[in-house]
């Protein structure tokens, strides 16, 4: 029989409300807390309990999911002197599914265990559809036997999940995933503004190519995009700036070369200086698109 876990849920923007959505409707017990009381408010209206803040909600759990923004949200509602580190018991269990520095994991990691409470990094991908069908991929770091005792939570959540190594694991598999999906997007945006150029139709070249090698998930989702010139949110482009800085960190700690992240980080860069923060990723399609004098979705 699954445990059933009492369940704290600290994060309800557009990928926390979802999953936790799900982990009600598995029937789990599932407390909530963000920041933002109309968040709190919406999940209560979905059958979750309400709590006034971070170490309210750790007084009555026995495992947290955290689904926050960046290191420093991660770092300010689980270490800081509001954290729910501070209320949590003895045997309880952190899951930060946020896409946040792997340094930083490994140093909330190392206050976890300071307090006896077990830590697992378990980043996603697959956006705001796959949370709310349930399908994210799902890649964990931390212990082996605490990732294998939550798989049934994971299960909720996701239509795979990956132990991929110590505290930090899940955050690095995540930023590799990060730098391959910014380096199609922005090889995609070069391609279609050098067609758009030579005066073909995006779309068909987009249709001609996307069953051959170059195809991809990048090239089905975002190529239609920039062929429409609609870069409606889907993966904000200031989420990318932050996990492609994380991994320009990350690759300094680590004393490795990723010149091409490196460049693209700059074109988001200037994107985001732009006001453009808030766009979707495929948005990297006007930075090319600028510096050509070209349209791609231009009649
Ligand atoms: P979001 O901004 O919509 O949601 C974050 C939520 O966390 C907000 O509701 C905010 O109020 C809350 N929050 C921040 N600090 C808090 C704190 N200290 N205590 C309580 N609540 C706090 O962000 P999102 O799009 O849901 O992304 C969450 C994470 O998932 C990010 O790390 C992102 O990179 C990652 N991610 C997002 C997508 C996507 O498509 N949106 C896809 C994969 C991964």
């Amino acid at each position: 029989m699954t445990e059933q876990f009492k369940i704290g849920f600290i994060g309800l923007g557009i990928m926390g409300a979802p999953m936790a959505k799900n982990l009600i409707n598995a029937k789990y017990e599932v407390y909530v807390y963000d920041i933002r009381q109309e968040s709190i408010k919406n999940l209560v209206e979905s059958g979750a309990i309400a709590t006034k803040n971070s170490q309210d909600l750790g007084e009555k759990v026995d495992v947290v999911v955290i689904m926050v923004q960046d290191s420093a949200n991660s770092e300010e509602a689980i270490i800081s002197d509001n954290g729910v580190l501070n209320t949590l018991k003895k045997g309880t269990t952190i899951i930060d599914m946020s896409s946040i520095s792997p340094l930083v994991s490994q140093k909330i990691s190392k206050l976890c265990e300071q307090k006896e409470v077990d830590f697992l990094d378990a980043p996603v991908s697959g956006g705001e559809p796959m949370a709310i069908s349930g399908d994210l991929a799902i890649m964990v770091g931390g212990k082996e036997n605490v990732f294998k005792k939550f798989e049934s939570i994971f299960d909720v959540m996701g239509k795979s999940k990956v132990y991929c190594g110590k505290a930090g694991a899940g955050n690095t598999t995540k930023l590799a995933n990060q730098i391959i999906v910014a380096a199609n997007i922005e090889g995609l945006s070069e391609a279609l503004v050098l067609s758009k150029k030579a005066g073909l139709d995006p779309k068909v070249v987009l249709n001609a190519i996307q069953g051959g090698l170059a195809g991809s998930t990048v090239m089905n989702t975002k190529g239609p995009m920039m062929a429409d010139g609609n870069f409606t949110p889907g993966f904000r482009i200031k989420l990318h700036q932050k996990d492609l800085n994380n991994a320009l960190m990350t690759a300094k700690e680590l004393g490795v070369s990723i010149p091409v992240t490196g460049l693209i980080q700059q074109m988001i860069t200037s994107l985001v200086n732009e006001g453009k923060g808030d766009w979707d990723h495929s948005g990297i399609a006007t930075f090319i698109e600028n510096i050509s004098g070209v349209k791609i979705s231009e009649d």
